[in-house]
């Protein structure tokens, strides 16, 4: 981990007792706890072995210098980011790497709202934890800790409210929940047995060292599932990531659809109801986005790639409804970050409502082909080259919020975007024919090559 930012993309990450030690995890969270200035905090954890440890750690950094806590336990992070918001509590710590391999840990803060700090807290946070800047508390003004471990109950009640129950009911869906051992075990199949699915579960023990599968519900994770849902017969299935705020869908037949298109499938039925909506999704989420919102009246809001950029958007603009290619799904009369068991209340309320077979459903979206690619470029030379890029790219529209989005009279786009982590340039392409797709991958990838060179 890097000594001079502790803040990664999605908080501070690292190997449990390699780089997040309880030691160091103590004084971040002595330092949460001063920017706080002595709030209230909700604490909670995901599944990993190292989250006892770590959450230990965290109350008592936090109640050192006079927080008082509210301890939900192991839940989901959208629970904890959803229960921060209902309680009014000041802000949030959650212990959780997400979907990351089991020997990593990581420190989330959240704002009052539920939704992760902005960037500029983050550093306040570090300056004060460089200088040691936090004062304990006096004996007497040691901060309590509440423990309120029936929150999760709440969180998945309170679900249940946006959608309609008896529609549900009443069309007999099963579903198949594969939270791949991470805490969205706790939640996705009580919100969808609330609603009146049939639910069957696999890897639903919650186990920290993740024997099952890999954390992230990517499609070459899932390969099993596509059987299982052949074996049992249910009518779609839902992969969730470590800590559940990341879902991937299958549809009866067993093939695995990306983020992007089943936000696609909820944003069409959205938008079916609420006419001129605004939608917000990262520049990397596929022209399906744009092309339901076309078709259905409402329009996109591009933002940078990232969940807390889609957050910060929906609430700047009063956009209800958020979604990203990876499985996120945000819905903010709810919470506006993104929650994987309301993506699957919202995928089987549509499937009642509807009574058509997620094939179907999906199979009717426009499609395209997409390819990826990533081309080394020393990390001093990044920006000289992003800007060249600009100034070359020929396109119907450009975005210029997160690298280079450049598209075309057909539609087809190409996205150059510099890593965050590695020296390289990454470039995704979409069109509606594979030909198309790998002609605009090897022209800017020549284009980049040459500028990086
Ligand atoms: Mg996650």
């Amino acid at each position: 981990m890097n000594t001079m930012r502790l803040f990664g993309t999605n908080g501070v990450r690292g190997v449990a007792n390699v780089d997040l030690t309880p030691s160091m995890v103590l004084k971040l969270c002595q330092s949460i706890g001063t920017f706080f200035r002595s709030g209230r905090i909700t604490v909670g954890r995901d599944g990993r072995l190292s989250g006892p440890m770590l959450s230990e750690a965290t109350m008592a950094g936090l109640t050192s210098v006079g927080c008082e806590v509210v301890d939900v336990g192991v839940a989901p992070t959208p629970c904890v980011q959803y229960l921060t918001q209902l309680w009014k509590m000041d802000g949030g710590v959650v212990i959780t790497a997400s979907h990351n391999p089991p020997e990593y840990n990581g420190v989330k803060v959240l704002a009052r709202d539920g939704v992760e700090i902005p960037r500029s807290d983050e550093l306040a946070i570090e300056e004060i934890y460089r200088r040691q800047g936090w004062s304990s508390a006096d004996w007497r003004h040691v901060g309590k800790i509440f423990s309120r471990r029936h929150g999760i109950d709440t969180y998945v009640h309170d679900i249940g409210r946006h959608f309609d129950r008896e529609t549900v009911r009443k069309a007999g869906l099963t579903a198949l929940v594969d939270p791949g051992n991470g805490v969205g075990a706790l939640a996705t199949p009580y919100v969808l047995r609330d609603l009146g699915c049939g639910v069957r579960t696999i890897n639903s023990n919650v186990d920290g060292s993740f024997p099952s599968r890999p954390s992230e519900p990517t499609p070459q994770n899932l390969k099993y599932l596509t059987e299982t849902v052949r074996a049992l017969g249910v009518d779609f299935a839902v992969a969730l990531d470590g800590d559940a705020d990341r879902a991937i869908f299958l549809d009866e037949k067993g093939h695995v659809h990306w983020g992007d298109r089943t936000f696609a499938l909820i944003e069409q039925f959205f938008l079916a109801d609420n006419k001129g909506e605004k939608l917000v999704t990262p520049v990397s989420s596929s022209q399906v986005v744009e092309d339901v919102a076309k078709a259905y009246g409402g329009s996109v809001i591009w933002t940078r790639v990232g969940s807390v950029d889609v957050s910060r958007k929906m609430l700047e603009t009063g956009a209800r409804l958020g979604g990203e290619e990876n499985g996120g799904i945000f819905y903010a009369p709810h919470i506006p970050v993104r929650d994987g068991t309301i993506a699957a209340a919202f995928i089987a309320s549509i499937l009642a409502k509807t009574q058509e077979k997620l094939s179907t459903l999906l199979g009717r979206l426009p499609s395209y082909y997409n390819a990826k690619e990533k081309v080394v470029c020393p990390n001093e030379k990044k920006e000289q080259v992003l800007r060249e890029i600009q100034g070359r790219a020929r396109g119907s529209r450009i975005e210029t919020i997160d690298g280079v989005k450049v598209w075309h009279k057909d539609n087809s786009w190409i996205l150059i975007r510099p890593s965050g982590t590695e020296p390289v340039f990454r470039l995704f392409a979409e069109a509606k024919t594979e030909d198309e797709t790998s002609r605009l991958i090897s022209t800017y990838k020549q284009i980049v090559e040459d500028l990086a060179k």
